[in-house]
């Protein structure tokens, strides 16, 4: 478990060198499990906490799904489900027991589903999974670098029987039945964006090229909030100015109106109340660190409706929404065999999403995957 931790914070320190190690146009076998051929390791801040993290991906035994623990944590891992998922703003965060909460699984988590890895051991420590870029890019190249590994076991993916919804007072995610994993996602709250739309269906190849690239994205009056609360402005501003800045903030967005693409319409008959089981989750009560590691190059910048520095795609933001969304969709613990269609997605309703369609067992069942995806070198 584990070697030596070096190099600077944010740089892959150590990757794992695979002998199955897959590229493009490499059919998989298609119905079995797979895992990694290697390990690797990660060192960098988190997005939220600004710590250094250390994040140690394994290889697992088949059915031992993604699972995760704390270096302070002796042995057990926790299955990364939608059961131990806790409330968290702006990030994905999971209860590890006596390990404590993990923050910002969700990139790695969609990397891991879209690469077509069943089975993973991740062990961690800082308390959050390394912002790196704000993008699933990096933990692509390394999970394609460490390659891929056949299992001697079935690999099932959740097969949607009928439509199915869940709504907040600001958008929707939907469920409808599909012989493959694909979506349809919109947004209209990006500020001076207008509404954005992507769609697609989600093979390996396609996340890594027009998805995992798409970075964190933050306006710049948010972030700049955020920095007057840190530790150092509370230590070098009086309170007096840091409190006239902060409200000074919140004049500087930019809003312009919505000109893209129409969005998908919620549709009433299949709409599911959420539990208060759920309910009880979506809602963050308790204070946390909030984007302490936020800087230019780790988030992308939005300013006035544009990304300093310039945008990876014309229509990035929904990119990265899809990335979350998937992300967060993995924490159903298999393939999700379904059109999802999702406007203004959160975390905690896509959250939501996954707890309440794992209630209704009526609603979908586990089928042999068709076509095990194929994994992409970097
Ligand atoms: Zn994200």
């Amino acid at each position: 478990m584990g070697g030596g931790i070096g190099g600077e914070a944010g740089r892959h320190v150590r990757e794992g060198r695979g002998k199955d190690r897959c590229g493009h146009g490499r059919a998989a076998s298609g119905e079995d499990q797979a895992t990694l051929a290697a390990p690797f390791e990660v060192v960098g801040p988190g997005l939220h906490t600004g710590r250094t993290c250390r994040v140690i991906v394994e290889p697992a035994p088949p059915d031992f799904g993604i699972r995760f623990r704390t270096l302070r944590q002796a042995a057990d891992f926790t299955p990364a489900t939608w059961r131990v998922r806790v409330p968290s703003r702006m990030s994905t965060a999971l209860d590890l027991g006596a390990g404590g909460r993990l923050r910002t699984v969700e990139h790695l988590m969609a990397s891991l589903a879209s690469c077509g890895i069943d089975n993973a051991a991740v062990t961690v420590a800082g308390g959050e999974i390394p912002i790196l870029d704000g993008s699933a890019g990096p933990w692509c190249g390394l999970i394609g670098r460490a390659g891929l590994r056949r299992q001697a076991a079935a690999r099932h993916a959740i097969a949607l029987l009928a439509p199915f919804e869940v709504s907040d007072a600001h958008g929707f995610v939907r469920g409808e039945p599909c012989d493959r994993c694909c979506v349809d996602v919109s947004t209209d709250r990006m500020p001076g964006f207008g509404v954005l739309r992507w769609s697609g269906a989600i093979d390996p190849e396609t996340f890594r090229s027009a998805i995992a690239p798409s970075r964190s994205f933050g306006n710049a009056s948010v972030l700049w909030r955020a920095a007057l609360r840190s530790r150092l402005a509370t230590r070098l501003l009086p309170p007096d100015l840091r409190h006239r800045l902060w409200l000074r903030s919140f004049h500087s967005q930019t809003v312009t109106g919505c000109t893209g693409p129409t969005p998908a319409e919620p549709r009433p008959e299949c709409q599911h109340p959420i539990s208060p089981w759920t309910l009880s989750r979506m809602t963050v009560t308790a204070p946390e660190p909030l984007l302490r590691g936020a800087r230019p190059g780790r988030v992308a910048v939005v300013l006035g409706g544009r990304i300093l520095g310039g945008a990876r795609f014309p229509d990035e933001p929904v990119r990265h929404r899809v990335l979350d969304l998937l992300g967060d969709l993995a924490l159903a613990g298999r393939p999700l065999r379904a059109r999802i269609v999702a406007n203004c997605p959160t975390h905690a309703l896509t959250f939501a999403f996954v707890a309440e369609l794992m209630a209704r067992p009526e609603l979908w069942r586990l089928e042999p995957a068709p076509a095990a995806p194929r994994a992409s070198a970097a």
